[in-house]
């Protein structure tokens, strides 16, 4: 895939480059918590192990974290991710990322609802854990999470094995 000409993954509606591949070169000086989470979406999809565990928190890290996070990008395909909510916690140095990740698993769509928990350590925010949610119920008539531009029915409804009836 050509990352440079690619629209990024996390679905913002800019190009790799403009996006995401700033977060993993170091280049955004304060990134949000949902750019970091974004980027780490973005990651899981490329690949990109040193970025995942760059922003795991140090406390959270263990020795076989790059061996488990690289089995686990082998084995998913993410389509899709939306971004749900991105609130401050009680305490400035904490924040919520509300969001679902969709991924495909034999032919279905296979959603991971989660509310992430972020830590900010000078200036940098940590993935320390989340919080598993129920699934979302996808309206028909919404535009897909794929990026595709076209409505979820005429879209990944139809993979689903459901049938679009207009
Ligand atoms: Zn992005
Ligand atoms: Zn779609």
């Amino acid at each position: 895939m050509a990352q440079n000409t690619y629209p990024c993954p996390c679905f913002s509606g800019k190009l790799y480059p403009d996006c995401c591949e700033l977060m993993h070169k170091g280049k955004v000086d304060t990134p949000t918590a949902e750019q970091t989470m974004r980027a780490r979406y973005t990651a899981f999809c490329y690949g990109n192990i040193a970025y995942l565990v760059d922003t795991l928190h140090p406390r959270m890290r263990r020795l076989s974290d790059s061996f488990s996070l690289s089995r686990l990008v082998k084995k998913t395909r993410w389509i899709g991710l939306k971004i749900i909510e991105h609130t401050q916690g009680d305490k400035a140095d904490t924040a919520y990322v509300d969001f679902v990740a969709f991924r495909l698993e034999h032919g279905e769509i296979k959603q991971q609802h989660e509310r992430s928990r972020f830590v900010n350590v000078k200036d940098k925010w940590f993935y320390v854990d989340g919080e598993d949610l129920p699934d979302i119920k996808l309206e028909r008539n919404e535009p897909c999470f794929c990026g595709s531009g076209k409505k979820f029915k005429k879209c990944h409804d139809t993979l689903a094995g459901k049938i679009a009836t207009d």
